[in-house]
């Protein structure tokens, strides 16, 4: 049977995967939701048996039905290689009590490159097969690591320009390093003077710019999405808490069919989601704990039925959580309020002119499996200090979120579900907080490259290729600018002006 996608505000209906893909986001500014979530029928036999891969294929399948098995499988095995420095992909990790799926082996150490790899492949598949002869723009607005990954991902695609902004001070020095040095032709990255939400809230006004769509279109060019927001990237992020299942039963961990728990580190709302479509398929999943830092607006959304994103802004050490707007929690909410597309056109309405809304009873009963829990500072440098000491295991602050979250809440419950946590960067990645958290006296005063050598040598996890090519890579992008100057900066680029 065929799966169309709808918006969630109601507008854009019945439009196929290869189109919503392409699109990215619905034209009524919604984003684009599968008409029925399809059940995983597979046994657990099977799925215990399954490769990455062949996993993929069957998930993605089962979403993408407009795309040939060819076409899928050939998405798929361009994105799964030897850029991933395991044959595994996903491995997943025992330490101390709690099984850590291990995001991070791709090209740009971190888990936006388990969804990126694939994009650009469905992507340019999807334009094929709508017979698009425009150039497909990417513009991503990134807290950090959707943007090198993007890159990384449609670096030299044919038929593609990638435009990225960042928050120059909302991105760790390895993560801004990562980003100014991208090569590719078709790679252009500005930073701006402002934090993640101006970048994010100035692209989407982007998108629905009418004036510049047109200018555009004559240039022969078609703007596309890299955000979460893009089906073509939610859907492969099932793939891999199927694939935790999966290991979990192959060790022995747990009976086919036992319920399990994941705990996610969060900011805008897309891992966590993939793991309750995950569940929503069919998956043997309990509880959903949405792990926050300090910008707890998840938290106290969870906690008491309102979304309200008028409150201060931190910078933190899990700088890819440092959101105050979480864009794909609106197809949450359109499935909590049973596909009223016009209830969630105005709770998204009061959300742009008042900057909160507030859940209707009715949709709070149906986010009970969701727990919205949050970890400062303070908390997250002790859970990687405290890890390490137990085990010699060391995690980055996105995953000390989520795992002194597991910590505090299995105190406070008493639940002994086994519990996945999405570890969602390499600790090379932000090696200046891990060491801090684990000696400040004695690794502080080092400078970025050489603290690499010094978590190698603490730690039994290797130092990734990617990390060590860095100091000597050209930077190659220095753009700086204001958010109000983002749209004379496409223009510029795509050579509009
Ligand atoms: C993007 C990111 C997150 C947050 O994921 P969402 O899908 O935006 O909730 C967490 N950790 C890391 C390392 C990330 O890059």
């Amino acid at each position: 049977m065929d799966l169309l996608y709808n918006s969630t505000r109601g507008g854009d209906q019945d439009v196929t995967a290869s189109r919503a893909i392409l699109a990215g986001l619905a034209s009524d500014g919604g984003l684009y939701m599968p008409d029925h979530i399809p059940a995983l029928d597979l046994s657990f036999d099977q799925i215990r048996d399954l490769a990455y891969a062949d996993l993929a294929y069957e998930i993605l399948r089962r979403f993408f039905t407009d795309f040939t098995e060819e076409e899928l499988k050939s998405c798929i095995r361009k994105a799964y290689d030897a850029k991933f420095d395991t044959p595994v992909i996903a491995p997943l990790v025992k330490q101390d009590d709690a099984y850590y799926l291990e995001l991070f082996h791709g090209p740009t150490i971190a888990f936006k490159d388990m969804a990126l790899q694939v994009l650009p492949h469905l992507l340019a598949t999807a334009a094929k097969k709508q017979q698009a002869e425009e150039k497909i723009v990417i513009l991503t607005a990134t807290s950090g690591d959707t943007g090198k990954a993007a890159m990384e991902g449609f670096a030299d695609v044919p038929g593609t320009e990638i435009i990225v902004f960042y928050p120059k001070d909302g991105v760790s020095p390895v993560q801004e390093r990562q980003m100014v040095t991208q090569t590719g032709a078709n790679t252009h990255v500005a930073a701006i003077r402002g934090n993640f939400d101006d970048a994010q809230s100035a692209v989407k006004k982007l998108f629905r710019d009418e004036a510049l769509i047109s200018e555009m279109k004559e240039a022969g060019l078609i703007f596309s999405s890299a955000n979460s927001i893009n089906i073509g990237r939610l859907v492969p992020q099932i793939v891999y808490y199927v694939y935790a299942y999966a290991q979990m039963m192959q060790s022995g961990a747990i009976e086919a069919g036992e319920e399990i728990n994941v705990a996610v580190p969060t900011g805008n709302f897309g891992n966590i989601l993939a793991a309750y479509f995950a569940k929503q398929m069919g998956l043997p999943v309990a509880k959903l704990i949405c792990a926050s830092n300090q910008n707890r607006v998840l938290t106290d959304f969870f906690e008491g039925g309102t979304y309200d994103k008028n409150r201060p802004f931190y910078l933190s050490s899990s700088p890819s959580m440092d959101i105050l707007i979480s864009s794909n929690l609106e197809r949450l909410l359109y499935l909590a309020a049973d596909l009223d597309t016009e209830l969630v056109a105005s709770l998204m309405r009061d959300l742009q002119t008042k900057g909160r809304y507030e859940m209707p009873a009715s949709m709070r009963e149906k986010l009970s499996d969701f727990l919205g829990m949050c970890a400062d500072e303070d908390a997250v440098s002790s859970e990687i200090c405290r890890l390490y000491q137990a085990s010699g295991y060391v995690i980055d602050p996105h995953t000390a979120v989520a795992s002194a979250v597991l910590g505090r809440y299995k105190e406070e419950t008493g639940d002994q579900t086994k519990t996945v946590i999405a570890s969602t960067a390499s600790p090379y990645k932000f090696a200046r907080a891990v060491l801090h958290a684990i000696d400040a006296v004695q690794f502080d005063a080092h400078d970025d490259y050489t603290q690499f050598a010094d978590l190698a040598a603490v730690s039994s996890v290797p130092w990734p290729k990617a990390v060590k090519k860095l100091a000597e890579a050209e930077v190659r992008h220095d753009l700086l600018i204001d958010p109000e100057m983002m749209r004379d900066t496409v223009r510029r680029i795509l050579k509009l002006a």
